[in-house]
């Protein structure tokens, strides 16, 4: 569902992804890991071209993402993106929140876009919250929120970038019970995270980074057993 080929990308000096090539299935859940600065997020906002690459090659569903473009913003509106800062805007109800995305870009029937709305934010477990502001809520509700903002639009994958690290350790379980049960109901998904128990229980495949290349990709149970580069078993050593 998911390919990228041999994408590079500079910043400057800094060769921030080297050779990059991933591919992941559809309903597949790939769990990325690696030290700070090896290049996760970077990897994460190339897939939706909120990076430009400079060579390689993305597609999404056989389609080659362009650099550019109605083409790219269509494509985009595909891959669902959940960040670290939950970024919901600030002046909008919860509601609004997640109707916006399907009214503006799929032209959806605000009752129709808002009928599903309350759908989604009953199953991340907020929808007595929906005429809120953000601020009236928790982080962890927020970024439940978030989910239920990015699945409105049916992305064919979800791109998580350490979705739980900024909240504090009791809402950390409730975001990622909903991303356990994405996962379960099949969603594609490629998740930047330092929760290993989410790796373990829910990752088809686990991808190591370290300075800009992909250095391992093995299944949960082995990389966590018998981690095969130096560099995976420094960083296991360092965080298990
Ligand atoms: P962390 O775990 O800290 O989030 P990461 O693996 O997500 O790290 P990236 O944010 O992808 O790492 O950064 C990879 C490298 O690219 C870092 O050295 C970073 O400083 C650099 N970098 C990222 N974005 C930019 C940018 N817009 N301009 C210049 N350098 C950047
Ligand atoms: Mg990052």
């Amino acid at each position: 569902l998911v390919v990228l080929k041999d994408v590079q990308k500079h910043f400057g000096d800094l060769h921030a992804l080297k050779d990059i090539d991933l591919t992941v299935k559809r309903g597949e859940v790939v769990v990325v890991i690696g030290p700070s600065g090896s290049g996760k997020s970077t990897l994460c906002r190339t897939i939706n071209r909120l990076e430009t690459i400079d060579s390689g090659l993305i597609s999404l569903d056989g389609k080659e993402l362009p650099q550019e473009g109605k083409t790219l913003a269509a494509l985009r509106a595909e891959v669902g993106m959940v960040f670290q800062s939950f970024n919901l805007f600030a002046h909008k109800t919860i509601l609004e929140n997640v109707t916006l995305g399907p009214i503006k870009v799929r032209g959806m029937k605000k009752s129709e876009a808002e009928a599903k709305a309350r759908e989604l934010l009953e199953r991340v477990g907020v929808a007595h919250q929906a005429d809120k502001y953000p601020a009236q809520l928790s982080g962890g509700q927020q970024q439940r929120v978030a989910i239920a903002r990015a699945l409105a639009m049916e992305p064919k994958v979800m791109l998580f970038d350490e979705p739980t690290s900024a909240l504090d350790p009791e809402m950390i379980k409730e975001v990622l019970d909903v991303m356990v049960d994405l996962a379960q109901q099949g969603m594609t998904m490629i998740v930047v995270t330092h929760e290993m128990g989410f790796a373990r229980t829910a990752a088809d495949r686990v991808v190591f980074m370290a300075d800009g290349a992909i250095v391992e990709e093995n299944t949960p149970e082995e990389f966590f057993t018998n981690p095969s580069s130096d560099r995976a078993k420094d960083f296991l050593g360092k965080i298990l």
